[in-house]
């Protein structure tokens, strides 16, 4: 039996379009928020229930 888990990442970026018309909406810098979603899919290990542990999805976003 396979299963999905999942762990969401917020973070803020700022961002400032250089070579578009005085009054664009993105000409000026400013910030966004984005959410990522990193999903892990796997077969139920008998043993512990698990198909993984939180942490390793933590650490896969780390570098990211
Ligand atoms: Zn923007």
């Amino acid at each position: 039996m396979s299963a999905t888990i999942f762990k969401d990442f917020q973070f803020e970026a700022a961002h400032r379009l250089p070579h578009v018309p005085r009054g664009y909406k993105c000409g000026r810098l400013h910030g966004h928020s984005f959410m990522v979603r990193l999903e892990l899919t796997g077969e139920i290990d008998q043993q512990t229930g698990w198909i993984g542990d939180f942490s390793d999805i933590s650490k896969a976003f780390k570098p990211l």
